[in-house]
């Protein structure tokens, strides 16, 4: 059977809850959100390894429509998040808009009535004018090209698919990666697990995390005054911004903080040869800054080593490196990220003439203002190429596209268009001057490689400038911008 909808959302995280929120209270209700896991959450349900939690503050990272006035902390754990989710999704009755266990293969655009037809892997069939693609920018596990991965007789899963059922205690464990994943992991499990071998290609730059529970008096001055908790978001809000301003303008500013993270580290780390291990050779910045005040005392502990050789291969007990040493292992943790910026669209994508996704993206991918996509008519990405953010919360950055796509939608009613597709010549003129700017942040000239970055060097994820900018612009739909059909 073959059902017809006005909006199909794809993905339940954070942007298709925003995205089915504004479109019911818009007067939108015959939309469908399409979600593979058996949950809603995305990310916030996918990534549920012992320590997750939300390295932006909770009274940001959240939508502005919906304050939670009782966040437990300045930075809340993930199951604390997924809660405020489902909350989001009860309070908006989206109840009757999921469809869980729907992995789309294909979403296939049919220019002869202007619709989508989208079909999941158990056959189902649906049929939509407009799209909404909200799969997430870190929501494919990168599996780390190691050779002989395959081979290894132990346990070994990807940080996003943690398996909470197996028990680390007294067990050997090997932890591929040093990112936001892993420094969340390591002193989350150090003391249950006998040895910990952690194996770093790039040291991160880490400053403290200002962490800490939030007061019952506090909650209770956000509850009865709320505008004491907007101005309280307002003031995290300035906060990050003047981040994006040494990011992107005056990389003057980093020296500051990079100063700050080399004290902090010496604070933590007494041993000379380890905190040679753990000193960035590069700008700060360039590769996403991470926050813990529990990692270091972690990597401090006598059942830690981190190893930086080079990994050579892995074998059926361990990991061998360049220089010829074997640690055994019992588990590999995989803390290897995600692919953000290859292999964009895990399923297939036809736009008009068949033209597909992924090709159109070979090299890298790109949109108009992170939303449109020439070729892809009414078909909107929420969190798509170039919205990512260095230096505040995402939930900002949905918000303002999901505000730019409601526009769309409105749009197309009123006009009676069939479809709407961006204009070539304006992406590409929009990329042309994204790339400009890029060229001059700490991203591209801060001397690392990151998951921001296609293999190339094209950073294809980050929004180079601040989000008010991005809100700005996003706030109308100019339709003369598109071709209207
Ligand atoms: P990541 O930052 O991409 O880190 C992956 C790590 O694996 C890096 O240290 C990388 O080394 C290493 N690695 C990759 N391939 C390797 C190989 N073949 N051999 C050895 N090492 C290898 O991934 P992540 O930690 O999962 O974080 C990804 C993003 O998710 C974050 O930047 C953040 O945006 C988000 N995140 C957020 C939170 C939060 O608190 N909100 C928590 C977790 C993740 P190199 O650095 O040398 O490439």
């Amino acid at each position: 059977m073959n059902t017809i909808y006005d909006q199909l959302i794809i993905g339940a995280g954070f942007s298709g809850l925003c995205a089915a929120i504004q479109l019911k209270k818009n007067g939108e209700n015959n939309f469908l959100i399409l979600e593979r896991n058996d949950h809603l959450g995305g990310t916030w349900y996918s990534n549920h390894y012992p320590g997750a939690a939300c390295d932006v503050e909770s009274h940001l990272y959240s939508f502005s429509f919906e304050p939670n006035p009782n966040w437990s902390r300045q930075f809340s754990p993930q199951q604390e998040i997924l809660k405020y989710m489902e909350h989001c999704a009860e309070k908006y009755e989206l109840q009757n808009h999921f469809r869980f266990g729907a992995n789309i293969t294909n979403a296939i655009f049919d220019e002869a009535n202007g619709k989508w037809n989208v079909e999941t892997e158990n056959g189902e069939k649906f049929t939509s004018k407009i799209i909404v693609s909200c799969s997430g920018g870190l929501s494919q596990p990168s599996f780390p090209d190691i050779k002989g991965l395959e081979t290894f007789k132990g346990k070994m899963f990807h940080t996003a698919q943690w398996e909470n059922d197996f028990d680390l205690s007294n067990k050997t464990v090997a932890v591929i990666g040093t990112g936001a994943s892993a420094i969340q992991i390591v002193p989350a499990i150090v003391s249950n697990v006998k040895r910990l071998n952690l194996y770093q290609r790039t040291p991160p730059w880490i400053l403290p995390k200002p962490d800490g529970e939030i007061s019952s008096v506090r909650k209770w001055l956000y509850t009865n005054f709320p505008a004491v908790q907007r101005l309280h978001r307002n003031r995290l809000y300035w906060q990050h911004e003047i981040m994006a301003l040494a990011f992107i303008k005056k990389p003057g500013l980093l020296k500051l903080f990079s100063n700050l993270s080399l004290r902090f580290l010496k604070q933590n780390i007494a041993d000379e040869t380890l905190r040679a291990k753990l000193t960035p050779n590069y700008v700060m910045g360039c590769k996403r800054v991470l926050i813990s005040n529990d990692y270091f005392p972690a990597l401090a502990q006598k059942n830690v080593e981190v190893i930086t050789e080079k990994i050579n291969c892995i074998n059926e007990t361990g990991v061998l490196t360049n220089d010829g040493k074997q640690l055994p292992a019992d588990v590999i943790i995989l803390a290897t990220g995600f692919k953000a910026a290859e292999e964009v669209s895990r399923f297939a994508v036809k736009g008009r003439n068949g033209i597909d996704l992924n090709d159109a993206w070979r090299d890298g991918a790109e949109a108009y203002l992170g939303t449109s996509v020439a070729g892809f008519p009414n078909m909107f990405l929420v969190v798509g190429p170039n919205t990512g953010l260095g230096h505040s919360s995402m939930i900002l950055m949905i918000e303002a596209q999901v505000n730019f796509i409601l526009e769309a939608v409105k749009e197309l009613k009123q006009s009676g268009a069939k479809f709407v597709d961006i204009k070539q010549e304006t992406q590409q003129q929009f990329n042309k001057d994204i790339q400009e700017k890029l060229a001059t942040t700490v991203w591209q000239s801060g001397g690392c490689t990151s998951w921001y970055q296609t293999k190339s060097g094209k950073n294809v994820t980050l929004w180079p400038g601040f989000t008010f900018d991005f809100m700005k612009r996003t706030a109308t739909f100019e339709k003369e911008k598109y071709e209207m059909v």
